[in-house]
């Protein structure tokens, strides 16, 4: 196996950056937690649309503070697997190798209902449109507390 370097590659060729480690576990329906860089940020929602929405416009904030788009392991069940997200909001898939597939330019950002008033708001929007509660698609279910590599696996769930 041979490692070509090409500095003329385009950025859109290389894999998604792993850092911070996100991992978005979803528990069930309505619970979820979201491990960004071993901080867990325990997430509830009323229906899982709304929950999913509002763990993306976490790491759409995180991809928005570092101007690029960020990698996300999703764990459910027994499925896993890994997204992109970019600060735009928009979610794209990875490929085995990590890197995000398509251009995307189909792709419109992720959106989602006030968690106040209801009105939809795109998971960029740092303050609703129609009410201005901050943080609209807000699904923060606790405040955020550091976990072990240790902890982080919990076996013990009955
Ligand atoms: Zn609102």
């Amino acid at each position: 196996m041979s490692a070509v370097i090409n500095a003329d590659i385009a950025a859109d060729d290389q894999p998604v950056i792993g850092w911070p480690k996100i991992t978005a576990v979803i528990g069930s329906e309505t619970d979820g937690i979201l491990v960004i860089n071993g901080v867990a940020h325990p997430c509830w929602a009323p229906r899982a649309d709304v929950l999913r929405t509002g763990m993306i416009a976490r790491c759409t904030a995180t991809a928005a503070t570092l101007r690029r788009p960020v990698r996300v392991d999703i764990t459910e069940g027994d499925q896993s697997w890994s997204v992109a997200v970019r600060p735009d909001g928009i979610v794209q898939e990875l490929d085995k190798d990590g890197r995000i597939t398509g251009a995307g330019d189909d792709l419109l950002p992720i959106a989602g209902g006030c968690r106040s008033c209801g009105e939809s708001n795109p998971v960029t929007a740092r303050q609703c449109s129609g009410c201005g509660t901050a943080d609209p698609l807000g699904v923060l279910a606790a405040e955020p507390y550091a976990v072990t590599a240790a902890s982080d696996r919990r076996t013990d769930r009955s």
